[in-house]
Order: C-alpha cells, then sequence, then structure tokens
C-alpha cells in the first residue's frame, strides 16, 4: 500500500465559481504510479467545496451556481456572523468539502460526462486542494 499527497493552488476570480480540477488530479495520479486504489480530494476551507457533476455542457455549472444562490442568499434577515459571509458557509457545507474517487488501472474512474470541481463561494481568492492517492 502507497499512499502519495499533493497539494493543487487555485486561485479564483468571482466570488462564486466552478472550476473543473479533473485533469490536474489525473495528472497526479499518473505521476504516482499507483494503479488501484481511491483517490480523495479535499479542500481544507470553510466557504469552499468540492463535487463531482458534468463537465461537458457548461451551463450545467451555471445552473447549478444559479440555484445555490436562490436556495442560499447572501443577505437574509437573522443572519448573525460578523464577517457577512453565512451564504458561503452554507453552500459549503452544503456540497461538502472532499469527494472520493475510485482508481482502477492507473485511471480515475468517472462517468463520460463527469468531472471534478472546486466550489468557491467567497473568492476571488487563493486555494488549496489536497489530493490523496492512495492504493498499490
Ligand atoms: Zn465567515
Amino acid at each position: 500500500m502507497k499512499v502519495v499527497q499533493q497539494t493543487i493552488g487555485i486561485s479564483t476570480r468571482r466570488r462564486c465559481e466552478m472550476a473543473d480540477i479533473t485533469e490536474q488530479v489525473a495528472g497526479i495520479v499518473e505521476e504516482s504510479g499507483i494503479q488501484n486504489g481511491q483517490v480523495t480530494v479535499y479542500t481544507p476551507h470553510t466557504t469552499a467545496g468540492i463535487t463531482i457533476n458534468e463537465n461537458a455542457d457548461l451551463d450545467v455549472v451555471h445552473d447549478i451556481l444559479l440555484t445555490l444562490e436562490a436556495l442560499v442568499p447572501a443577505h437574509r434577515a437573522g443572519y448573525q456572523h460578523s464577517e457577512g459571509n453565512s451564504d458561503a458557509h452554507v453552500k459549503s457545507s452544503l456540497v461538502g468539502c472532499s469527494e472520493r474517487i475510485l482508481l482502477e488501472k492507473g485511471r480515475l474512474v468517472l462517468g463520460t460526462w463527469q468531472g471534478i470541481y472546486f466550489c468557491e463561494f467567497d473568492g476571488p481568492r487563493s486555494r488549496k486542494v489536497i489530493v490523496q492517492v492512495l492504493g498499490e
């Protein structure tokens, strides 16, 4: 059993956006030389997330962000967090801060239309994504 861990740096440009990091994750897997096992993609931030969804039609990303915006308004009577970014914290918890992807014969087991996304909810900022490859 081997473990390889690397960090990806991401500079986001908007308050809310989804950045496709599939190729970067696949690159870390390839460099690791690990063929079978699993990959954990994790972001150590409270106002960001990691998700897997369609990366063919970019309108899907647009619609996900639009829906999160409708579900979790930026300003709402009753928010108490003094930093003023409560919506970003709620979106982070809804989306989650990690995903685990299976690894088979050196390849990420993703569906044809699936990509791995870093989700920014309080940008623009410099962010980190930690990728851990575990297997043999
Ligand atoms: Zn905050």
